[in-house]
C-alpha cells in the first residue's frame, strides 16, 4: 500500500461514516433507534473495540500476553473490522510512536507545530488525531519496526486482506445481526447496517484516536515519563482501557493499563478472563512496589498536575543548540 492508496483509504473510511451519521438521521425522522439496532451497535463496537485494544495495540504492538493461534487470529480480524488499517501497519506506527514519543520521528504527537499559540495547539491535536494519517510521506517500516510479525504468516494474510475483512465487519455482520435480532425483517438488517457498522465506525475511530491527540494533551500524569502522556478517566470505558495513557507508557508492555482498583480497563478484564480459562497465558504483570515506587519518583521530579505544557525539546533543536555550543566553544579556543 503507497502513500496515495493509504490516504484514499483514510479518506473513505472518515467520509463514509458522515454519510452513515446522516443516513441515520434521515431513518430516524419516522422510525425510532430499535432494540435490534442498538444489538447491532454494541456488539460490533465491542468486538472492533476489543479487537484494536487487546487483539492490535496489547497483544501484536506490545506482546502483553501470549495465547493460542486462533485466537490470536481471531483478534486481528476483530481489530481489522475497527478500519484503521492493516494490522502490520497499525502495530509498526504504534512501535514507533513508543520509541519517539512526542519527539522527532513520532508519528502522532501533537507538539509537532511547537508553540503555545492557539492555533499552534490546535494544528497539533488535529495531527495527532487524524492529521497524521493523511501524511503520504509518513511510512513506518514495518520490517524495521515489527519483524516478529511480518514473519507472521497468518498475521501477513490478515494484514493483505484488510479492505475484505473491513468490508465484512462494516455491511454483513452488523446487518446479519439487525436481521436475525428483530426476527428476519429486512429493513432492520438496513438499520442495523447503519448503526452497527458506520456510526460504530465513526464512534470508535474518534474515541480510540482521542487517545493519541488528548491523551498526549490533557489529563493526569502519575508517571514521570519522558513524554507528554496521560491518564482520562472519561475515556477508559470507550477506550477499552486504553486511555490510562501515562499508566501504559510508563509501563508498555503491562497487560494493564488500569493500574488502580477503580481505573476501569475492560481490555484487562478480558485477557483476565482468558487467562483464567486457559486460553491465554503469561500476561505481563507489573509488581505493586515497582509501580508505587515510580509513582513517587514523579513528586520527586516534580510534575503531576504541575508537568510542564510543553515537551522537552524535539532532538533536532536539542543538536542544533549542542552543534551551536560546540563552534561557539571552538570559536573561543581561537580567540
Ligand atoms: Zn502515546
Ligand atoms: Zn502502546
Amino acid at each position: 500500500m503507497d502513500g496515495k492508496q493509504h490516504r484514499l483509504f483514510i479518506t473513505a473510511v472518515s467520509v463514509v461514516p458522515v454519510l452513515g451519521l446522516l443516513a441515520a438521521m434521515v431513518l430516524l425522522w419516522n422510525r425510532a433507534f430499535g432494540v435490534s439496532d442498538l444489538v447491532s451497535l454494541v456488539v460490533m463496537y465491542t468486538i472492533a473495540g476489543i479487537g484494536i485494544s487487546t487483539g492490535f495495540h496489547r497483544l501484536l504492538a506490545h506482546r502483553s500476553f501470549k495465547t493460542h493461534r486462533p485466537i490470536a487470529d481471531a483478534l486481528a480480524v476483530a481489530g481489522t473490522i475497527a478500519g484503521q488499517g492493516p494490522a502490520i501497519i497499525w502495530a509498526a506506527h504504534h512501535r514507533r510512536h513508543h520509541r519517539m514519543s512526542d519527539r522527532d520521528g513520532d508519528p502522532h504527537s501533537p507538539y509537532l507545530y511547537g508553540g503555545r499559540t492557539r492555533i499552534a495547539v490546535l494544528r497539533g491535536l488535529w495531527h495527532a488525531h487524524l492529521g497524521w494519517l493523511f501524511d503520504e510521506e509518513l511510512t513506518s517500516d514495518p520490517i524495521r519496526y515489527c519483524p516478529d510479525l511480518v514473519r507472521d504468516r497468518h498475521l501477513r494474510w490478515i494484514s493483505e486482506h484488510f479492505v475484505l475483512i473491513m468490508m465484512l465487519g462494516l455491511v454483513v455482520v452488523p446487518a446479519g445481526i439487525g436481521y436475525a435480532v428483530s426476527g428476519g425483517d429486512p429493513m432492520s438488517a438496513l438499520t442495523g447496517l447503519v448503526w452497527g457498522g458506520l456510526v460504530r465506525l465513526f464512534l470508535l475511530s474518534h474515541l480510540t484516536y482521542a487517545v493519541n491527540s488528548i491523551g498526549h494533551f490533557a489529563g493526569r500524569r502519575r508517571f514521570s515519563t519522558a513524554d507528554e502522556s496521560r491518564n482520562i478517566g472519561w475515556l477508559a470505558i470507550p477506550s477499552f482501557g486504553d486511555s490510562w495513557h501515562n499508566n501504559h507508557h510508563a509501563f508498555p508492555r503491562s497487560a494493564n493499563h488500569g493500574m488502580r482498583w477503580y481505573e476501569a480497563d475492560l481490555s484487562a478484564l478480558f485477557i483476565k478472563a482468558l487467562t483464567r480459562t486457559g486460553l491465554a497465558w503469561d500476561p505481563i504483570r507489573i509488581d505493586r512496589d515497582r509501580i508505587e515506587a515510580r509513582a513517587a519518583g514523579l513528586s520527586r521530579v516534580g510534575g503531576g498536575r504541575h508537568v510542564p505544557a510543553q515537551p522537552p525539546a524535539p532532538l533536532s533543536e536539542r543538536r542544533r543548540a549542542r552543534s551551536a555550543a560546540a563552534s561557539a566553544a571552538d570559536a573561543g579556543d581561537i580567540e
